[in-house]
């Protein structure tokens, strides 16, 4: 139809009283034609007549129009205000759960082209409701990522809010270094370990590409990997400039909605910068903490956690045992057959040492074939007996250098809190390396406790 003002209704009540008066001309020569004799309606009375009936059916028109339709297109507008009104506030606030049915949907109550534009102003409101809560569970997850360096807490971080933004149920996330694939966080996994072995996983990193397991409803799966029948399983490799670090793998029993997996490239890209950052930062600690040559801690880092146990000690009334260690000889080893070969005797020696202690035992490089030892919990018994373990061990190894055997011994000396008691681990590592000396000069490849 042809637009005579930029006003719809305007435009209306022109056609509406230029179709009366149009029909009012008309009706006459219609009436002639029924067989209506010319001198009644020929007339210009009757013409008037009929041109006001014209006219006056258009007004009554335009007033039904604007009153039926104009007063629905009104209220629309005012509820579409009214939410316009709400999505500003709320996008102030940032919290978009505010934007329930109530505050930003119009009601849709009639089947026409005005319910239609209701509809489609409702899913407008959807699809900008579900692009902000993108928005802010991206904002939100990047934010813990960029408050995190530390390894541990920043998977374990990750993964809680990926459970919660991508509303799985279980899930794991796993780190591949060194060949070695590792589980670095898991809930609701029933046997984590066996991530490590599963072929999508191996598929997944191999392929770089994100695997998606759908498991049909009506199938029965065997050995199910969570507490939970899941319907879908996705794995996502993590990767950093196209090199895997590691996996995410989410389950749900519902199956992930496809706006969840679009997010879920967002959260992969923040992680995998995050998660290079920690593990490089681990890394570095690690060399920080490391002695170069034998691979176990150095002074620095072997003593903050001396001083640690010591408190904990204290603190619990428990024991603490300290052991300080020493070549015998070991200058005439690297006379005889070189500084080469006394590195290797030195490595050897602390993997001996390693080989004696438990798992919670310190071991450090304390100075150049000196060693210290932290046996957190160990009375001084336990600690002669694991002097005495080490000592025999040691004298038992042999280093090969060429054809020949390099056997060296070692002398210890032992002391332990509460046994002996100090007022702080400065005086426990004196006291252990007097008994050293004492070890040293009653003979060598001996154990002497104070
Ligand atoms: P003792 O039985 O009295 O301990 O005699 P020793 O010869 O072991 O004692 P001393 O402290 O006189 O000598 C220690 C030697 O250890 C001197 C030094 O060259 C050597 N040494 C220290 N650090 C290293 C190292 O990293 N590599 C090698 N090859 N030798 C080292
Ligand atoms: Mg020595
Ligand atoms: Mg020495």
């Amino acid at each position: 139809m042809i637009r005579l003002t930029r006003k719809v209704f305007t435009d209306l009540a022109i056609w509406m009283t230029g179709l009366g008066l149009v029909m009012g001309v008309l009706f006459p020569f219609f009436a002639v034609m029924m067989g209506v004799p010319t001198e009644y309606v020929l007339t210009p009375g009757f013409f008037a007549a009929t041109m006001a009936a014209g006219f006056i059916v258009g007004g009554v028109n335009i007033w039904l129009a604007r009153s039926i339709v104009g007063s629905r297109l009104h209220i629309l507008a005012e509820r579409m205000r009214f939410v316009e009104s709400n999505l500003m506030k709320i996008s102030r606030t940032g919290d978009i759960n505010n934007c329930t049915p109530e505050a930003c949907h119009i009601p849709v109550d009639s089947e026409d082209e005005i319910g239609e534009s209701g509809k489609a102003f409702n899913y407008l409101v959807e699809a900008l409701a579900a692009s902000h809560r993108n928005d802010a569970s991206v904002r939100s997850f990047g934010a813990m990522l960029a408050s995190q360096l530390d390894l541990e807490a920043l998977v374990n971080e990750a993964l809680q809010q990926l459970l919660q933004h991508m509303k799985a149920d279980a899930g794991a996330i796993l780190i591949a270094t060194e060949g070695q694939i590792r589980i670095a966080a898991s809930r609701g996994i029933r046997t984590p370990d066996s991530l490590k072995s599963s072929d999508h996983v191996r598929f997944a990193l191999q392929s770089e590409k994100r695997l998606c397991v759908t498991l049909p409803e009506d199938v029965a799966v065997e050995g199910v990997l969570t507490d939970f029948r899941p319907r879908e399983v996705i794995v996502e490799p993590v990767l950093y400039k196209g090199v895997p670090l590691g996996a995410i793998i989410l389950a749900s029993a519902a199956g992930f909605a496809e706006e969840l997996k679009s997010r879920l490239d967002l959260f992969g890209q923040g992680m995998a910068l995050a998660m290079n950052n920690a593990l490089t930062h681990d890394r570095l600690q690690k060399l920080a903490a490391l002695d170069p040559l034998t691979g176990i801690y150095n002074r620095r880092f072997g003593m903050a956690r001396l001083s640690e146990e010591f408190s904990r000690a204290v603190r619990t009334t428990g024991s603490l045992g300290v052991m300080m260690f020493d070549i015998d000889h070991f200058k005439k080893v690297n006379d005889t057959y070189g500084h080469l070969a006394g590195d290797r005797v030195l490595i050897q020696v602390a993997k001996t040492a390693r080989a004696a202690l438990r798992e919670g035992d310190i071991l450090m490089r304390y100075g150049g074939e000196e060693f210290l030892v932290i046996l957190p919990a160990a009375s001084k018994e336990n600690s002669r007996d694991v002097g005495e373990r080490m000592r025999r061990m040691v004298e038992e190894t042999s280093v090969a250098d060429g054809d020949q055997m390099v056997r060296v011994t070692i002398s210890l000396g032992i002391t332990s809190y509460p046994e002996l008691e100090v007022a702080s681990e400065q005086d426990l590592v004196k006291r252990a390396d007097e008994a050293l000396y004492t070890a040293k000069e009653s003979g060598r490849n001996k154990v002497i406790v104070r």
